[in-house]
Formats: structure tokens, C-alpha cells, sequence
């Protein structure tokens, strides 16, 4: 008897505690932003990077998860490297609900977004300061959304995780002008882990902010060797005054992040001996990069070709 308790009691809690966790995958797609947050089963993907990671995004959502839904998609703001690959994501699977910072705008990419949300019935909403939803147990607050701000972006959803007793913020490519409003708004700012802003460009990151969020970890993505220079120096000096642990996507690949409500942990897909606190315009040459497979993770159909 004691036996079929102890069955019974493995069958009732294994669903639950197989899901006990939240994941987030910080990818590679090169120049851009494109994260995708699993808690409990439920799934919101923030930004797609360029049109470049759509058949990796693709290939991911419905190979490697092997996804029927997502319940919500973010587009933090309409610059292609962060809504070029949304489209591909609605092609793969339908979305329950789109946040924007604009219900439109004059672009292709954000028009064929419009078309495929519509077919789908799925409503691009523009939230207001505050705002939250649920995804799973995990709690979203929304710190930011500036329709009509000076430049595109300012325009950046900013949102906050919660779940359990971690955090994170996600920042999109919100300059200082909208951390000074976020830190004048009182919501609260302090997080574990920070998506910094606009690939680490000196635009963001303000000492200010920084120490307002005062991250124990921050990803920072962005294309290897780009043009811009991103990360800056400045933005990493700023990080390493704060003793936060910088994990970048330019040289570790995906960042696959994971935290049971109470801890963190971070799995980068490859190794690197390059010095993560050094800006890409200090490093003149190419350096070998350790491979550290983790196919198991992202499934053997969904190659890395396809995110460049
Ligand atoms: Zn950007």
C-alpha cells in the first residue's frame, strides 16, 4: 500500500516539478537581440534578432522545443535587428498576444509582422507603465513603454521578471533618458540578472541605472567584431565596478540561463579565453574560441549556420 502512495504521490508531483523552472535562451543571432523565457510550460519570446535568425528561430521554436503556441511575443521596438526575425516566429507557431511599443510602423518587416498577427487573430498591444502579466508562476512588469519618444530606441519595452525570489530585466535598446524616467518612476529597478541595454553601447547603461539594478549578472548581445564597436569599454568598466559577471553572446554563443525561483545558473555554449570585460575595439585579432558542444540542448536540427 505504502507503494502505491509513493506512485501515486511521484505521478501527481513529477509534472509539476518537471516544470519548476525557468528558463531563459539569450541567442546568438548575431547582431541583435532575441531571447525566448520558458516558465511552467508557458513561452514569450523577446525580439527575433535580424531577418537573418529567422530559419534558426524557426527551427528552434518548432524542431528543438517543439512548441504549439507561444503566449506572448515582445517586439521591444521596430529596429530590424530586433523585429527582423518575428515574422519566421509567427510563421512557426501561433501567438496569443503581441506587446509593441506601436500598434504600426513604416517598414516591411513590421507590416508582414501586422499581416501574420492578424490572420492569426493575435492583438499587437502597446501596455502602459506597470502592467503586468503572468507566465506560469513567473511575473512580468512592464518598466517602460514610450510611444512617441525622441528617438526609436527610447521607444524600448523594458520589462521585469520575477520568479520566485530572482529577477531579470530585459531592456530592449532603452537609452539613458528612459533609465533616468525608469529610475524617477519608482518601480522597482534592482534584478539579479540584466539584458543590458543596446548591445552595451555607451547610448545606455548610465552609472545611474546600473547601480539601480546593481545585476549580479548581465548578457550583453551583439555580432562578433561589429561595426559598432558594442560593447563599449565604458559599459564594461561600468559592470566590472559593480563585480557583475558579464556573459556575451558575441563570444559564448547562446546564453542559456536557468533559475529554480531561488537560484541562477548560466550555460554559455562555448568557452572563450578572450577577456569578457574587453571592449571589440580593443582586440585587433581573431582568437581561438573552444568549442564546448551542447547539441543535446538545442537538438540536432537546429544548426548554428542558420543564426548568422
Ligand atoms: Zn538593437
Amino acid at each position: 500500500m505504502k507503494k502505491i502512495i509513493a506512485l501515486l504521490l511521484l505521478f501527481l508531483f513529477l509534472p509539476i516539478s518537471a516544470f519548476a523552472e525557468l528558463t531563459v535562451y539569450f541567442f546568438d543571432v548575431g547582431q541583435g537581440d532575441a531571447a525566448l523565457v520558458r516558465c511552467d510550460g508557458e513561452t514569450m519570446v523577446i525580439d527575433g534578432g535580424p531577418a537573418s535568425a529567422s530559419q534558426f528561430l524557426y527551427s528552434f521554436i518548432r524542431n528543438t522545443l517543439k512548441l504549439d503556441h507561444l503566449d506572448y511575443m515582445i517586439a521591444t521596438h521596430p529596429h530590424e535587428d530586433h523585429i527582423g526575425g518575428l515574422p519566421a516566429v509567427l510563421n512557426a507557431v501561433p501567438v496569443d498576444l503581441i506587446l509593441s511599443p506601436t500598434e504600426s510602423w513604416d517598414s516591411d518587416r513590421f507590416r508582414d509582422i501586422e499581416k501574420y498577427a492578424d490572420a492569426q487573430g493575435a492583438p499587437i498591444i502597446v501596455p502602459d507603465e506597470g502592467d503586468a502579466l503572468h507566465l506560469g508562476e513567473a511575473t512580468i512588469t512592464i518598466l517602460h513603454c514610450w510611444f512617441d519618444a525622441w528617438t526609436t530606441n527610447d521607444m524600448s519595452i523594458v520589462l521585469r521578471i520575477d520568479y520566485g525570489t530572482t529577477s531579470f530585466i530585459f531592456t530592449g535598446d532603452a537609452e539613458y533618458t528612459s533609465e533616468y524616467m525608469m529610475i524617477d518612476s519608482g518601480l522597482p529597478l534592482a534584478a539579479d540578472v540584466l539584458k543590458v541595454g543596446h548591445h552595451g553601447s555607451t547610448t545606455s547603461s548610465t552609472t545611474e541605472f546600473l547601480e539601480a539594478v546593481h545585476p549580479k549578472y548581465a548578457v550583453i548581445s551583439c555580432g562578433k567584431y561589429n561595426g559598432y564597436g558594442h560593447p563599449h569599454q565604458e559599459t564594461l568598466d561600468s559592470l566590472k565596478k559593480l563585480n557583475t559577471e558579464v556573459f556575451r553572446t558575441d563570444l559564448q554563443g547562446t546564453i542559456i540561463c536557468r533559475s529554480d525561483g531561488e537560484t541562477i545558473s548560466f550555460l554559455p555554449e562555448r568557452e572563450t579565453e578572450e577577456d569578457l570585460f574587453a571592449s571589440p575595439r580593443m582586440q585587433t585579432e581573431e582568437s581561438d574560441v573552444k568549442t564546448n558542444p551542447i547539441e543535446e540542448l538545442f537538438g540536432e536540427e537546429s544548426s548554428r549556420e542558420d543564426a548568422q
